[in-house]
């Protein structure tokens, strides 16, 4: 038996696209951050969202926040989840906005210094899409194989390469 929540958005995303059993939710209620780091914020660790949503398309993303915001409901993005600072941690009741599936490399351009890609492109992804190109990410973290590029703009994140070429932002 699934919630009302679980079965409006299976209406906007499809049923594959859902899902609130106990071991999805578990697994996408938090990042990287260990409740033994996390010290007197650890308590936060154990909240449980509501449901966990896959969209595929853009216009599902949009129609997602419309019907969340209709209903005063928590959204919380989620990328390759290995955030350590506990931003991606769901909730009580929230939907997590998991971008895994909108992971595709739009296009590359080496003449033009420019990649246009679906958040959930993970690092390496866009990297190699981009040596492809004659160009190179300038981002390189250590979680470059798991992190998305989401994530790492969210973040702002500062790799190895960063004393050459900046921050993810940069
Ligand atoms: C082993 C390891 C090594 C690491 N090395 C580095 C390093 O060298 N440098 C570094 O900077 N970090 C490092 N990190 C931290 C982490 O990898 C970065 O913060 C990374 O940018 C997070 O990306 P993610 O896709 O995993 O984001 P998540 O952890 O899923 O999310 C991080 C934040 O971004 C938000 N978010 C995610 N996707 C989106 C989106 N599409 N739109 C809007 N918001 C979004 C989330 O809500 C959350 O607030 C490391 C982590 C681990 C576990």
């Amino acid at each position: 038996m699934t919630s009302a929540l679980h079965q409006d958005l299976a209406r906007i995303l499809g049923e594959d696209g859902v899902a609130s059993d106990g071991h999805t939710l578990a697994r996408y209620g938090g990042d990287a951050l260990g409740s033994y780091r996390a010290f007197r914020a650890a308590p936060l660790l154990d909240r449980v969202a509501a449901v966990v949503a896959w969209p595929t398309e853009t216009e599902q993303v949009a129609s997602l926040l419309r019907y969340a915001n209709s209903i005063r409901m928590p959204v919380i993005p989620y990328g390759g989840g290995t955030g350590v600072m506990g931003a991606a941690v769901a909730t009580d009741g929230a939907i997590v906005l998991n971008l895994q599936r909108m992971n595709g490399v739009i296009d590359v351009s080496g003449a033009d210094f420019t990649a246009r890609l679906q958040p959930g492109v993970i690092l390496e992804d866009a990297h190699t899409a981009m040596m492809g190109q004659g160009l190179r990410l300038g981002h390189d973290p250590w979680s470059r194989p798991i992190a998305t590029v989401g994530g790492a703009i969210s973040t702002d994140g500062v790799g190895y390469t960063a004393a050459a070429h900046g921050s993810m932002g940069d």
